[in-house]
C-alpha cells in the first residue's frame, strides 16, 4: 500500500491554482490514509496504540461488529483464492485451538440473526468445534468463491460457518506467504518440507525495534520454536509472548520463565504434538505439526549471561538444554514449517540462518 501511495501522481504545489485546492487537498489526505492504514482503524479511523502489520479494527465493539458481522474491510472471498494453503492452516490452528479452551484466545465473537434468534457461539468452545469441523476442503471453498456461492454454501452447512471462516481470515496480524522454488527468499531445499512460510508477527516499528537491539548487541541468531497447533491461533494475533506463569502457558516452565526454542529442530519438535487437529479436511492432513524459525539478539553470551536471552546451560538454569528468551522484544518469527506426518527434518538452525540470512532480514 505504501510503493502505491508514494507513485499517486501529486502534482507541484507551486502548479496548482487556487481552483484546485480541492483536489490537492484530498489526494494530500488520500496518500496520508493510504501509508498509514495500518497505524488507523479502518472503521472509524481512531489511531491504534501500537501500529499494526495490517489493517484492522480497534477496540471498539461496533467496529468489531461491523467488522466481523457485516465483513466491511475483508474480501475474504479473494483471500481464499489467492491463499488457500494460508487459510487452510488457519483454519487448523482455530480448530485445535478448540480443544484446549483455558488456552484459546481470542475467541471467534461472530453473530448473526437467523429468523427471530440471535445465533452466536456464546464463548463455547466445543460449539465452535462443532462448527469448523465441518468445513469443507479449501479446494472445495476456492471453488465456491469462484463460483460466488460460498457464504450461501457455508451457511447451508452451520449458520455461523461463513462468518467463522471470514472471522479466522480477518483477525490473523501475521504476515504469512507461501515459499516455493521461484519466490523470494525461495524454499529452502536443506528442509525436506513441502509447506514452508514465511511468517513474521511484528509491525514496522517494532521490527525496527528489534533492528535496534540486534546492532546495539552485535547482531543475531536463529532457533526453532515449537508449540502445539492450537497454541497458533493466539500467535498468528498476537505475537510470539513469554506466555510463562500465565493461564495461556502451554510447556511446563521447568527452567523457568520464557520462550523455549533450540538450535536443533528435534528437540523443538518434541514441544509441537501437543495437540491434534480435529479439522479432517485440511491439506495437511492427520498428524501436521508445527516449528518456527525465529531470529533473537545475540544479548550476553553464554559465559556471561545478562538474562532476558538464556543460553542453554547458563548461570540461571545449567542443565536446560533450551534458548530460554525472557524478554519477547528478543525475538522474532521469521519462517514458519509444517511437518506433514510423513516428513521429518533434523536441522540446525544456523545451517537456516546462512540460507535466509540474506532474504529474510530485507
Ligand atoms: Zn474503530
Ligand atoms: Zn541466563
Amino acid at each position: 500500500v505504501r510503493a502505491v501511495a508514494t507513485k499517486i501522481a501529486v502534482p507541484k504545489r507551486d502548479a496548482i491554482d487556487k481552483s484546485d485546492s480541492l483536489y490537492w487537498a484530498t489526494s494530500e489526505f488520500v496518500k496520508a490514509q493510504l501509508a498509514g492504514i495500518a497505524k488507523r482503524c479502518v472503521i472509524c479511523n481512531a489511531e491504534h496504540p501500537i501500529e499494526r502489520l495490517k489493517p484492522t479494527i480497534c477496540s471498539n465493539q461496533l467496529c468489531s461488529f461491523q467488522f466481523t458481522s457485516l465483513g466491511l474491510g475483508v474480501d475474504v472471498e479473494r483471500e481464499i483464492i489467492r491463499s488457500p494453503e494460508i487459510v487452510d492452516l488457519l483454519i487448523c490452528f482455530t480448530a485445535a485451538g478448540t480443544l484446549q479452551p483455558d488456552r484459546f484466545n481470542p475467541f471467534p465473537d461472530v453473530q448473526r440473526r437467523v429468523g427471530k434468534a440471535d445465533e452466536s457461539f456464546n464463548s463455547n468452545a466445543h460449539l465452535l468445534q462443532t462448527a469448523i469441523v465441518q468445513m469443507p476442503k479449501v479446494a472445495d471453498l476456492v471453488q465456491m468463491a469462484r463460483d460466488g456461492t460460498l457464504r450461501a454454501s457455508l451457511e447451508k452447512l452451520h449458520p455461523l460457518l461463513y462468518l467463522l471462516l471470514r472471522w479466522i481470515v480477518s483477525t490473523t496480524l501475521a504476515h504469512i506467504e507461501l515459499l516455493h522454488d521461484k519466490s523470494v527468499p525461495p524454499k529452502f531445499s536443506g528442509l525436506q518440507c513441502q509447506y514452508q512460510f514465511v511468517m513474521r508477527c511484528a509491525a514496522p516499528a517494532r521490527e525496527a525495534q528489534f533492528r535496534e537491539l540486534c546492532r546495539k548487541h552485535g547482531g543475531s541468531f536463529f532457533v526453532w520454536h515449537g508449540s502445539g497447533l492450537g497454541n497458533w491461533h493466539n500467535i498468528v494475533r498476537f505475537g510470539l509472548k513469554n506466555m510463562s506463569g500465565t493461564a495461556f502457558q502451554s510447556s511446563g516452565a521447568a527452567y523457568g520463565p520464557g520462550i523455549y526454542a533450540a538450535h536443533d529442530s528435534t528437540t523443538s519438535y518434541g514441544y509441537s504434538g501437543n495437540t491434534n487437529n480435529p479439522w479432517m479436511n485440511t491439506m495437511f492432513g492427520a498428524g501436521m505439526r508445527c516449528l518456527a524459525l525465529c531470529e533473537v539478539v545475540d544479548y550476553g553470551t553464554k559465559m556471561l549471561c545478562l538474562g532476558k536471552v538464556h543460553r542453554p546451560g547458563c548461570l540461571h538454569s545449567s542443565s536446560s538444554p533450551y534458548f530460554r528468551i525472557e524478554d519477547e522484544d528478543m525475538i522474532v518469527t521469521r519462517l514458519f514449517i509444517v511437518f506433514q506426518a510423513h516428513e521429518s527434518a533434523n536441522i540446525n538452525a544456523d545451517q537456516c540462518y546462512s540460507f535466509f540470512k540474506k532474504h529474510l532480514r530485507s
